[in-house]
């Protein structure tokens, strides 16, 4: 029996605030702002329980002092000196277990994008995933502190989840990182299926989040960093290291001009 359901509050332009709850209380991960959360929580009759962040950008965490005012419940993340919020520090690798919903979350480090990015995976269910900034629905992260390598460090960890894991990233970013796709990987018959599924997604205003590890290891450039044509593209281009870190490298650079 499922104990727990798992429900999108859009927030700001392009952010869902994740809600993981039951019929009578909730966690939320990355209260980005409070009122969208402050009205979800009182149309489902629901009592805030605690927050979770995945690392410490205003778009993340802005709302979580207003709704601490309201319910004052513990935030999980990592200890930043920019992020005053944290009451219980994850620094990867711990367990978080959150009872009212049976689930275990691994707490997983993936710098690269904030040196305090952090990840929860469950393998409730096809398994959850709370990746931040870090995976997005066919792109990744910025890389605004720590190194590229960190990031592609950090991606390949959640490679290797398993394929069914749900991938909820905080952003509604899957078109605009498909064009980058379709471009970069002009020949891969998923990202022109893709693109046309998230177009129909869109236009009927649904998310396209989550989605699945399998899906992104099919379709996101930033995963298939080994894949033959897109090497072949990026030779075009003048990379000569192959490695999968050169690979990455070159692509996020392309990207953050593209
Ligand atoms: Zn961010």
């Amino acid at each position: 029996m499922t104990m727990f359901k798992i429900t999108a509050i859009p927030a700001l332009n392009d952010n869902y605030i994740w809600a993981i709850h039951n019929d009578s209380v909730a966690f939320v991960v990355d209260p980005g702002e409070t009122e969208p959360v402050l009205e979800f929580l009182a149309a489902n009759q629901l009592a805030l329980t605690g927050i979770l962040c995945t690392h410490r950008h205003h778009d993340h965490i802005g709302g979580i002092a207003k709704l601490r005012a309201v319910y004052n419940v513990p935030v999980y993340g990592r200890c930043h000196p920019g992020n005053p919020h944290i009451s219980h520090d994850l620094q990867g690798g711990e367990q978080l277990k959150l009872d009212a919903f049976g689930l275990s979350f691994d707490i997983i480090a993936v710098p690269g994008h904030l040196d305090d990015h952090i990840a929860y995976y469950a393998s409730a269910g096809s398994g959850i995933l709370f990746c931040g900034d870090v995976l997005f629905g066919a792109g990744c992260g910025k890389s605004f502190e720590g190194t590229v390598a960190q990031l592609y460090d950090s991606l390949k960890k959640l490679s290797e989840l398993p394929d069914a894991t749900l991938m909820y990233c905080a952003h509604e970013y899957t078109a605009s990182n498909l064009r980058f796709a379709a471009i970069c990987d002009p020949d891969n018959p998923a990202v022109q299926q893709r693109i046309s599924d998230t177009r129909e997604l869109r236009a009927a205003n649904l998310s396209t989040v989550p989605s699945t590890m399998q899906m992104e290891k099919a379709t996101n450039p930033f995963l298939r960093y080994n894949d033959a044509d897109i090497i072949k593209v990026l030779q075009q281009r003048g990379l000569t290291d192959t490695s999968g870190q050169a690979v990455f490298t070159a692509l996020r650079l392309w990207r953050d001009k593209f």
